[in-house]
């Protein structure tokens, strides 16, 4: 059996890479392979042959709302941040699943377009933020989708429109298809630049105040529980600035866990495990995680 750099000697592929190098957080153990796909060809030609071997498939985007523990990922792990590509026509925004979304939405205003403008500081790519339906401000996704192309687990293409996608909060059919995002078609409006350049500014800025920006994390921990913030659960529980190993409750942003220097994916889960416990007993509230813990298990 060849292994997949001979099978494919001219595409990226790397054996052996460790993860944490890639992760927003800075943990993560080592993937047996990686490979980053410049187009959607070479991505085919990969996940079809990886299902001949067997070998599982993990879909990373900026990596930027998950956790990999130290054990890392079994098979070929794919970034798509080589597939970038964006294009405007007319009020539509095309953009390959490895375009930053904050790129996306920067594009959306050079070109006048609103819809965007509350994506202007999410660290993601396209592809993650259309398989989490990502939000903020107000703004989502599903709002401004049209359809998203996509290849199939068995290596086929196939389009949605945003009305396939059974969107929900932080939530998308793609969560329980498998499928790859490859690109997105956004549906937006005619505006005024000087407005859309203002609203992109004035969320920025609070995020800045707000998120602690200056460490590594994955983002908001745990989705919003009916009726309540975590953010507000897990301060009035005391558990501000709680620590295990290298992982903290940032004490800026409750709702967020930082990454204090070396950090291991185990310090993140038991300390986001810790943290449910604690809300729980406190406020007989359950915290869903909203990030996505990855392993070997
Ligand atoms: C400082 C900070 C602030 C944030 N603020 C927000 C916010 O305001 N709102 C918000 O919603 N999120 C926020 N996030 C979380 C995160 O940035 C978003 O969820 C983002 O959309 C995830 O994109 P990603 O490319 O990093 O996905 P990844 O973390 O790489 O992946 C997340 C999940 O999506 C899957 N995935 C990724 N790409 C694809 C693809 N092409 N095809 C199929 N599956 C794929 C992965 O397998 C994984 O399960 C924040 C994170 C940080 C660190």
């Amino acid at each position: 059996m060849k292994t997949l750099i001979e099978m494919f000697p001219n595409y990226n592929i790397q054996a052996n890479v460790k993860l944490g190098n890639y992760t927003n957080t800075r943990v993560g153990g080592p993937a047996d392979w990686c490979f980053w796909p410049k187009t959607q060809t070479e991505l085919k030609a990969v996940v079809q042959y990886a299902n001949e071997q067997d070998l599982p498939i993990t879909v990373l985007g900026n990596a930027s709302n998950l956790v990999i523990t130290e054990d890392g990922l079994a098979g070929l792990v794919i970034f798509l941040t080589e597939m970038k590509q964006i294009k405007a026509t007319g009020n539509k925004i095309v953009a390959e699943a490895g375009a930053w979304i904050i790129e996306t939405a920067q594009m959306a205003y050079e070109y006048a377009l609103t819809g965007l403008e509350w994506a202007a500081g999410i660290p993601g790519s396209v592809g993650g933020a259309v398989f989490m339906n990502a939000g903020a401000y107000g703004g989502q996704i599903d709002q401004v989708l049209e359809s998203t192309d996509v290849i199939t687990i068995d290596g086929q293409f196939k389009t949605y429109s945003a009305a396939e996608l059974s969107f929900g909060y932080r939530h998308s059919l793609i969560q329980d298809t498998g499928d790859i995002i490859v690109s997105a078609t956004f549906a937006l409006k005619p505006g005024k630049r000087i407005i859309i350049g203002a609203e992109m500014a004035d969320y920025n800025e609070r995020r800045a105040q707000k998120q602690p920006l200056e460490f590594p994390s994955c983002g908001s921990v745990f989705k919003r529980p009916t009726g309540y913030f975590a953010g507000k659960l897990i301060m009035d529980a005391g558990l501000q600035g709680c620590r295990i190993g290298d992982a903290q409750v940032s004490t800026k942003h409750a709702g967020f866990i930082v990454n204090r220097g070396h950090a291991t994916g185990s310090d993140y889960v038991n300390l986001i495990q810790h943290v449910q416990e604690v809300v729980y007993q406190t406020f007989m509230v359950h915290l869903e995680t909203e990030v996505r813990i990855l392993g070997r298990k």
